[in-house]
Parts: structure tokens; sequence; C-alpha cells
């Protein structure tokens, strides 16, 4: 029962896949069931029953879709429970609260042991459940139909729960603690302690059309290179909240991407303006800098982000490079590339420019 925290915001440019087409919209909050190759349709029926009556939401059962081939790994018999949650993230629908994909393939999840029952991402609002584990044929014991539902179950609200955006709860008397095996999942509670209870109540009605919804599926959109589909998510959110700093910061990446310096780098200047202590939009105003061949501006912004946040490898990685080999002050890049590495960043060719510089070897 993996999940998935949001990661640094979006920094590096990269190319990134074409455009697929947007899910059809609906009018209200749904959350959706998306059985995965062969699922019976009671159990997608089942599901949606415990997610209406647990979450308090209106279910709707989507039209089934084959497991993606590229997700199996043949070697270890199982589905790469990751790229699957990858695949889903489009495949939500505009007034979608959440995804909840249902399959009888077996999950692994490479950062992890054998195999995880679900995966869900704490910010994209869907997450893959595995039918596969819960008949007591899987663990050579007989088949109980009670505990077959009772484990899909706990499974199902504890997934849903990832997608609503609550993680791992400490608490052990709660649905949302963190289950690896089946004894503990067997002895799992079924209902969410008061904490974890009051975050999900907040998350289902942080839905569709929401700052936050807008904002994260904006900045999953843009991870994924999708340009268009962020921009169209970012500027919902600017709307709703013109003053919020990650989403400002956001749209002066996807506009960055897209090519447009000159609006990329009025809205990294809001972003500072709105939060003068977010090193994010200075760092890329400093991309925007090195784009365009100035490197004395770049260095001022790459200098203000690690005075904010001085344990940044990324952008001491970016100052070493701009000292050693554009403003030719091998010290400075000295400093930088060290304060990269104690900050565990791994690049190979920082470690090479460290032994030149420090070998008298030129910059
Ligand atoms: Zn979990
Ligand atoms: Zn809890």
């Amino acid at each position: 029962m993996k999940w998935r925290s949001l990661a640094g915001c979006l920094v590096l440019l990269m190319a990134g896949p074409t455009l697929a087409a947007e899910p059809a919209a609906t009018t209200g909050t749904v959350y959706y069931v998306q059985p995965l190759g062969d699922v019976a349709p009671e159990h997608a029926r089942f599901a949606c029953r415990i997610v209406t009556k647990r979450f308090d939401v209106r279910c709707k059962i989507l039209r089934p879709r084959p497991l993606p081939r590229r997700a199996f790994n043949a070697r270890r018999n199982q589905y790469d429970a990751d790229r699957l949650v990858h695949r889903l993230f489009n495949d939500l629908p505009r007034d979608g609260l959440g995804l909840m994909g249902l399959t009888n393939g077996d999950l692994y999840d490479a950062g992890r042991s054998r195999f995880v029952f679900g995966l869900a991402s704490l910010v994209d609002h869907v997450g893959v459940i595995s039918l596969a584990r819960y008949r007591g044929q899987w663990w050579g014991d007989t088949d109980d139909r009670s505990r077959f539902y009772e484990r899909f179950m706990k499974v199902l609200i504890h997934e849903v729960g990832h997608t609503l955006g609550v993680g791992h709860c400490p608490n052990r008397h709660c649905a949302m603690r963190d289950d690896t095996t089946l004894a503990d999942l067997d002895s799992s509670p079924r209902r969410f302690c008061d904490r974890c209870g009051g975050s999900i109540e907040r998350g289902s009605k942080e839905g569709p059309r929401s700052v936050s919804w807008h904002y994260t599926r904006g900045h999953g959109h843009l991870q994924r290179g999708q340009f268009a589909r962020a921009l169209y998510h970012l500027e919902q959110a600017a709307e709703l909240d013109p003053d919020d700093s990650r989403v400002t910061n956001d749209l002066g990446v996807a506009y960055l991407r897209r090519g447009d310096r000159a609006r990329a780098l009025w809205y990294f200047r809001n972003a500072q303006r709105l939060d003068p202590d977010f090193a994010y939009p200075r760092y890329n105003e400093g991309l925007v800098f090195v784009a365009v061949g100035d490197p004395a501006r770049a260095r001022v912004a790459f200098e203000a982000a690690v005075s904010i946040d001085p344990g940044w490898a990324l952008a001491h990685r970016q100052l070493g490079f701009l000292y050693s080999e554009v403003l030719e002050d091998p010290d400075a890049a000295l400093a930088h590339f060290e304060a990269y590495l104690a900050a565990h960043g791994d690049d190979a060719l920082v470690e090479e420019r460290v032994r030149m510089i420090k070998g008298g070897g030129g910059n």
C-alpha cells in the first residue's frame, strides 16, 4: 500500500511526449473506477458501492480497458504499479475527484519488496489496486468469499484515501496505516482515525474546480511534458487565486518550456513578489538568463536561490558550471561543486570537475 508524494517543483528543461485527447467533461464531482483487463463487473460495482458509502461521493465505472502491455514485467510475472498509476493520470476526467484502477494482475513496485496490494499518488488523484492476492487460493489456503471482500474493501479505502491526498498514518488503529503483508492487511482497521478522517473530508471537498485540484493537475501535466493541458489547469488555478506563488511559478515553467521566455520571466518575477522566500522562481529565472546568454544575471538569480535554500544541490550545480565554464572563476566554481556534492548530488561530471580544478587542470 505504497504512495508517492509530490516531487520538487519542476525545474529541468526537457522534451516531453505528445498530447493525448482530454477526457470528456461532465458535470458534478465523481469518483471513477477503471477496470483494467478482465475484471468481473460485480467487483467493479462493489468498489463503486464502497467508495460511495465510505467517502460520500458519486461513483461511476468507466468502460474496461486492457492492461497496458508495457507495464508487464515477464521476469516477475507482475505489473509495474507505478507505470499503471502514471498511465491512469491522463484518464482522470475533468469532473473526477479521483480515479482507482482495478486489476486482477499482481502488482509490484520497484522500490519495494515482492508485491503491493495497491499503489496511489498523493497528488495525482489516481491509484490502482490488485485483486490477485485477496483469495485464500493465492496463499495455498481455502477460498473465503467474505474474507475476499473484506480485504478488497480495506485496500480500496486505503488507496482512495491516498488519492484524496492523505499519506500513511502512524496510528495502528487507522485504515491509513501502512500494511505490507497479508497478516497486516487482515488485522488492519476499517476506520480512519479522526485526523485522517478530517483530511479525507477536506480532500473530498477540494474536488474539481478548486485551486489545489487545478494546481496538481497542471503540475502533473507539466511533469509529463503536456504543456497545453498544463496551461489550461494552471490558468484555471490562477484565475481562482492570482496570489498563489506555486501556481504562478509553474505557469512560468510552462511558458518557458513552450519557448515564451518573456512571459515566463514575468511569471517568475511575480512568484518572487508573492513569496520572497520561494527559491524555485529565482532558480527558474536563472534558467531564462542562461537560455538568453546573460550569465551575469543568471548568476544573480541562482545565487539568490541558494541564499534562500543553501542545501539545494541543483542550484549549486548550475552555479558551479556557470563559474567554471563562463565566468572563469574556478574558486567560486569549486565552492558550489563541493556544496552540490555535500547536498548528495551524484553527477559524475561534477566529481570530475572538482578533481580537475583541484589538480589545477584549468576551469
Ligand atoms: Zn498506503
Ligand atoms: Zn490516521
